[in-house]
């Protein structure tokens, strides 16, 4: 199998990218800097495979499109891991716009022009899923103050998974949003729950099996309130 994890240089994506590799997976590792890309491929090592992306970059989306085209012909996994968290404490009467628009781009919009950009192999591709790393923060059912941007994006994230799974679900492409929990990264601070942990929900949605659910937002595996 052929998967794509976004922002595979750290954190859970890289944990994800990780676990994946250690299954015996071909991993494309995404990271917006070339060098992260090859350092995290390298120490990763087996199937793990470097891959320039930021996902607000037009210019980088097409080239992974080309790189997976002609390297490999097809894609089976897509993970959007990749999000920024700039704005902690903030409230949404007095937010920063320019946090809010930045957060849509890599947030929202990143995930959502590289899923477009890459569905032509996703289709070609044996194991079809899509997996929207998302957050509790993104609830709806527990939405509050303190984080707007993010809580926003991870909303419209979730929204995104919903429509895109009702859409692919003819074709077999398995699309859910998962919430890894709060971890111990550097965006989630010490304190979190181990990375292997919330990254081992990420790879169960990765490796749903055909007659698997879609168009759900889970947490370990198990249902999470929209
Ligand atoms: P980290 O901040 O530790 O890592 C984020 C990763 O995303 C980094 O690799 C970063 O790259 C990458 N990234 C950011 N912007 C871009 C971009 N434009 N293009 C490509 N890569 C980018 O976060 P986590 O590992 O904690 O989070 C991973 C996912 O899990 C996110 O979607 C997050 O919202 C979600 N999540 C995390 C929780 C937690 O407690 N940690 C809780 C709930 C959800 P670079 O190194 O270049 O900055």
């Amino acid at each position: 199998m052929i998967a794509l994890v976004t922002g595979a240089n750290r954190g859970l994506g890289r944990e994800t990218a990780r676990q994946l590799v250690a299954a015996g997976h071909t991993v494309l590792v995404g990271a917006r800097s070339e060098s992260a890309a090859r350092e995290t491929a390298d120490a990763l090592g087996g199937g793990a495979v470097p891959l320039r992306l930021d996902v607000t970059s037009t210019a980088d989306i097409d080239h992974a499109a080309e790189e997976i085209e002609r390297r490999f012909g097809h894609l089976d996994v897509l993970v959007n891991n990749a999000a920024i968290h700039y704005d902690t404490w903030q409230r949404a009467v007095s937010a920063d716009l320019a946090v809010v628009r930045e957060a849509a781009e890599t947030n929202v919009l990143g995930p959502w022009h590289l899923t477009q950009a890459l569905l032509p192999l996703l289709r070609r591709g044996s194991h079809q899923r899509i997996v929207n790393v998302s957050s509790e923060a993104g609830s709806l059912a527990s939405m509050g103050g303190g984080t707007p941007a993010y809580s926003l994006t991870k909303a419209a994230l979730n929204a995104l998974t919903r429509m895109l799974a009702s859409e692919l679900r003819p074709e077999g492409i398995l699309v859910n949003a998962v919430c890894p929990g709060w971890v111990a990264t550097e965006m989630g601070g010490p304190g979190g729950r181990p990375v292997q942990d919330g990254a081992a929900g990420i790879v169960w949605a990765a490796t749903l099996p055909d007659d698997g659910p879609s168009g759900g937002f889970f947490r370990d595996g198990k249902t999470h309130p929209w």
